[in-house]
């Protein structure tokens, strides 16, 4: 039987994502023993990301900074702006470096069964971002759900009193699949199938 210290170190990794307690287990063993090169630089990038953790007020997105890497960047063309629900799917797309635009996070998708209305989410911001100029198009990346799509049809009403390119990703997107979870070949035919939202 491991200290409570060791046993709470090993439950709070159990709870993470992927994790459960035999790979939690297994982490721990491994930092006990790797205590110069796994857990010291593990505890000194955690501390670092806990006290600097911020969220981009522009765009939604989880940095150390804010703005953000990505709204900050000015290679990054400010003419197209894709929006997606959770920073895991702007990640995600970032990951594939596929999109050479900024990117809007709605934090969610609406939903009638859990109550998630319009304005739960960042939707009156993504508006006066548009509202407020300098973009050509509009990239819809929202999950191939029943609820990523009504969130669609939602935002497209929204927008269409603005002179933009108003396009979502393609239903190469297996029904039911979430942005996160796929490889960067289906985003990368997903993206490049984006097409003009009817
Ligand atoms: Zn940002």
């Amino acid at each position: 039987m491991a200290s409570p210290e060791i046993e709470a170190l090993t439950g709070a990794l159990a709870k993470l994502p992927g994790l459960g307690p035999r790979s939690a287990r297994r982490a721990v063993l491994y930092l006990l023993k790797k205590r110069e090169t796994a857990l010291e630089p593990l505890l000194t990038a955690l501390a670092e990301v806990a006290e600097r953790l911020e969220t981009c007020t522009t765009c939604g997105n989880v940095d150390t900074t804010d703005p953000c890497g990505i709204c900050a960047d000015p290679r990054r063309d400010a003419r197209a702006l894709c929006v997606v629900e959770e920073v895991a799917d702007l990640w995600a797309l970032d990951r594939s470096r596929l999109f050479p635009g900024r990117f809007h996070v709605l934090g969610g998708r609406l939903s009638a069964l859990e109550g998630v209305r319009p304005e739960d989410l960042a939707i009156d911001t993504l508006v006066a971002r548009i509202g407020a100029g300098g973009i050509d198009e509009v990239v819809l990346a929202l999950n191939a759900t029943l609820e990523g799509q009504t969130t669609a049809h939602y935002l497209a009403e929204r927008i269409e009193r603005f002179p933009v390119r108003l396009t979502q990703l393609a239903h190469g997107l297996p029904v039911g699949g979430e942005l996160d979870y796929l490889d960067e070949g289906t985003l990368a035919q997903a993206l490049r199938a984006r097409r003009p939202l009817a």
